[in-house]
């Protein structure tokens, strides 16, 4: 039996995968490697497994992997938006990871770092919380009475796929007019492009900040997007908490604008709104968590093995069961 929140992680998100090593809860070691975002499941894996070499990763050291996208009742990976992770179409990650580490329990990035920061982080004192990602994409983790919100088919969660009245635009995930296709990274990079200006959302914000009206505009735009998402969330959980992580969430300046957008609204739709206490490390941390079976994990686990419908992924939970 090992220590508490003591073991490995990883985090594959559309731009990069992190690697780390925790004791007790706290990163002591992170490597890093960009994504390859038209790389097929095994090069993933691979990926994986190479960052986790480098930190001295044993075989069945625990180990807990967070990804971009959703991974079903049976540990199976999915890409939702198939614009950031094109050939993930359904393959068995923590089948894979498991015969190549010797142990592994997948999840989320998102719902991972939700999951983390309710536990030890920003949401350590809320009864209703949400952790929202502003990253590539835009993700959510839902934890309500420290239980995360999870599906059979592992999409719940994925706010970012939420109708939202600043897009107008298609998005990777088929739907249209979603708050991912006009407040992500990637879409605050495509708004870029079509106002004539290169560069990625990084660049964008620098500009923000140097007072260009264009690249202002286009980062108002995303906070506002976020800020009726909250709204929305809110109404629909009875959210005390949000806590804002993600590059671009965590960006100079990005609370602010949402938070300045967020008053706009009714105060029973304004919940406290916090920066990820856990910084980038929120994934990590919250993939171990639930990869070790800290308090919570065991009801979060109960609750995707009840809403798992057919009897016969009764199997693949028992090797999900840690
Ligand atoms: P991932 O989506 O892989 O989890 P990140 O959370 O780092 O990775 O999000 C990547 C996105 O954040 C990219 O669109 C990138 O351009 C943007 N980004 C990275 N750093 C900053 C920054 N300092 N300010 C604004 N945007 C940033």
């Amino acid at each position: 039996m090992s220590a508490p929140l003591t073991g490995f992680a990883a985090d594959l998100g559309g731009t990069k995968i992190a690697a780390a090593r925790l004791e007790a809860g706290v990163v002591v070691e992170r490597v890093q490697a960009p994504t390859d975002g038209a790389a097929g499941p095994e090069a993933q894996v691979a990926a994986i497994g190479a960052l986790l070499a480098r930190l001295g990763h044993t075989r069945g050291a625990p180990l807990g992997v967070a990804v971009a996208g959703r991974i079903d009742g049976a540990g199976a990976w999915h890409a939702v938006n198939t614009g950031t992770l094109p050939a993930i179409l359904g393959y068995p990650l923590e089948r894979e990871l498991t015969r190549t580490l010797g142990r592994a329990r997948c999840l989320n990035d998102a719902a991972a770092a939700g999951y983390g920061e309710a536990l030890l982080g920003a949401g350590r004192d809320s009864d209703s919380f949400a952790y929202l990602t502003v990253s590539t994409g835009i993700g959510g983790g839902l934890v309500i009475g420290k239980r995360l919100i999870a599906s059979g088919n592992g999409l719940a969660g994925h706010v970012g796929f939420v109708s939202n009245p600043h897009a107008s635009g298609p998005c990777g995930s088929g739907r249209v007019a979603t708050v991912e296709s006009v407040a992500a990274g990637r879409a605050i990079a495509a708004a870029a492009a079509e106002a004539g200006h290169g560069g990625d959302a990084r660049a964008v914000f620098e500009a923000a900040a140097e007072g260009a009206d264009w690249a202002e505009r286009i980062v108002a735009r995303s906070a506002g997007a976020v800020a009726t998402l909250i709204g929305d969330l809110a109404a629909t959980l009875g959210l005390d908490t949000v806590a804002l992580g993600g590059s671009i969430g965590l960006a100079p300046g990005y609370l602010v604008r949402v938070e300045r957008a967020l008053a706009g609204e009714p105060p029973l739709f304004r919940p406290r709104l916090v920066a990820a206490a856990l910084g980038h490390d929120g994934p990590l941390v919250g993939a171990l968590a639930m990869a070790t079976g800290q308090p919570g994990a065991a009801a979060s686990q109960a609750t995707l093995r009840n809403s798992t419908a057919p009897a016969s992924a009764a199997p693949s939970q028992k090797g999900r069961s840690m």
